[in-house]
């Protein structure tokens, strides 16, 4: 530990590295998302970022797509966050949350209750394991309830909740990681994805293969999980909120649970709080994270009905199995205060409806492409689905050089910009996309 504590001290300590020595270290030893260690994809060194630009190191400013994937839907460096967090940092970063509670976690919690209406909450360090958490949750409400033959989950093709265990397995069947985990994976029960798109005219048809798999599979299915009407990474998909209403009523005659991920589709991305609210129903258990602490700290909360508390205290051990070293962290709690405060105004809809309608406006010219094969927006997402995968690193070097930040996967290029975007910006944001997919 000695010799490795002096090498960092003298030779590798990064504010004395150039650039290219940075590049290169990370090159060699760290990983990034869903890349090879032995071949990744560039990446490029960001020096800092504000407002809806991130700044790299060569001083190149982009005005950023992503709000980095979900998050920052403040844009960096927000005034607002950052005293939170100072503020905070001062009183104490961190506590442990076993027999210890404090003032962030209980004001954060208020609102989280006042928001969507779900009483209990109950805090963890990612979106992944909020997941994990509310699945944990489902199966020993059942067990509690002696409901014990009720094990599996169900969910939709073309989801995405994350890369944890039990999360993975209820990911897109074939584009997620099951057949690289094929056999290892729990195997949980799939329905077709939705297929009328939102503002599609409704077909009960739609529902059909729902309905028949919880027919006949509904004794043995603990819950439902699935993203409400914006399906994200696993193809940012749009589908009616009336499918969604019909699983609510499915779910409740059948004693099913029904999860509503909201980790991407949470705090207005939608136009609406969460997008459950374009269906009217209320989820049994509900995920939330990403723009909860507006992109600062890694954080989540999985909340519950009463119903569902209630089960899972009613039998032995009386308790839910969970408690991560860094639940209800004190710094990510107040930053995600000042973000649920920031989200409260109330011109934010009609703002995000403004993002909307511009993105409408502007991509629109992308469907002319013979490459695209579909344009859509919602709320302030926007999508440019390809006939072909995009390669990726090409793609980004070009964004790059046109001063934007998009990250496409698969045969989807999107953005879904930090909401403090000015028309200015959403315009060369989205003017630079559509030139780039028209060159692909
Ligand atoms: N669920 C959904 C709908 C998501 O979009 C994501 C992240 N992309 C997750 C879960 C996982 O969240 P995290 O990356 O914070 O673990």
């Amino acid at each position: 530990m000695q010799i490795y504590g002096f090498f960092l001290k003298t030779q590798y300590l990064c504010d004395n590295m150039t650039i290219e020595e940075l590049l290169a270290y990370d090159r060699e030893h760290v990983w990034h998302p869903y890349t090879s260690m032995t071949d990744p994809l560039r990446v490029y060194p960001v020096a800092r970022a504000a407002g809806v630009y991130i700044e790299l190191a060569d001083g190149r400013r982009l005005i950023d797509g992503m709000s980095s994937w979900w998050s920052a839907v403040h844009g960096y460096n927000h005034p607002a966050l950052n005293a939170a967090a100072h503020a905070q940092i001062d009183r104490m970063a961190h506590v442990m949350f076993g027999g210890l509670t404090h003032h962030p976690a209980v004001e954060l919690a208020q609102r989280l209750v006042g928001l969507t209406g779900l009483p209990h909450v109950f805090y963890s360090d990612s979106g992944s394991v909020a997941v994990e958490v509310a699945v944990k949750m489902a199966l020993q409400y059942m067990q509690a309830t002696g409901h014990t033959r009720r094990t599996k989950l169900a969910t939709v093709a073309g989801g995405y909740h994350g890369d944890t265990w039990h999360a993975m397995s209820v990911c897109d069947p074939v584009g997620g990681m099951h057949a690289l985990y094929a056999g290892r994976l729990p195997v949980q029960f799939f329905a077709p994805r939705p297929g009328v798109p939102f503002g599609g005219e409704w077909t009960e048809a739609d529902f059909e293969p729902m309905r028949a798999l919880v027919a006949a599979h509904g004794d043995e299915i603990a819950a439902v999980i699935i993203e409400p009407v914006v399906q994200g990474a696993g193809g940012m998909w749009f589908y009616h909120p009336e499918y969604l209403r019909r699983l609510r009523t499915l779910c409740d005659e059948h004693g099913i649970l029904l999860i509503a991920d909201e980790i991407a589709t949470g705090f207005w991305r939608t136009g609406r709080a969460f997008a459950c609210e374009w269906a009217y129903i209320t989820p049994d258990i509900m995920c939330v994270g990403k723009a909860l602490s507006g992109g600062y700290l890694s954080f989540a909360a999985t909340l519950t009905s009463e119903r569902v508390a209630d089960g899972i205290s009613s039998a032995a051990p009386h308790v839910f199995m969970h408690g991560p070293t860094f639940m209800g962290n004190p710094l990510a709690c107040a930053v995600a205060c000042a973000s649920l405060e920031l989200l409260a105004a109330p011109e934010l809809p009609a703002r995000i409806a403004q993002i909307e309608s511009m993105l409408r406006q502007l991509l629109a010219p992308a469907a002319d492409f013979a490459g695209v094969a579909d344009v859509r927006v919602f709320g302030a997402i926007g999508v440019i689905e390809m006939r072909e995968p995009v390669d990726v690193g090409r793609f980004q070097e070009r964004c790059v050089e046109a001063g934007v930040w998009i990250r496409p996967f698969g045969r989807l290029v999107y953005i879904m910009p930090p909401y403090i975007i000015t028309d200015d910006e959403l315009r060369t944001l989205c003017t630079a996309m559509v030139q780039l997919v028209g060159e692909t």
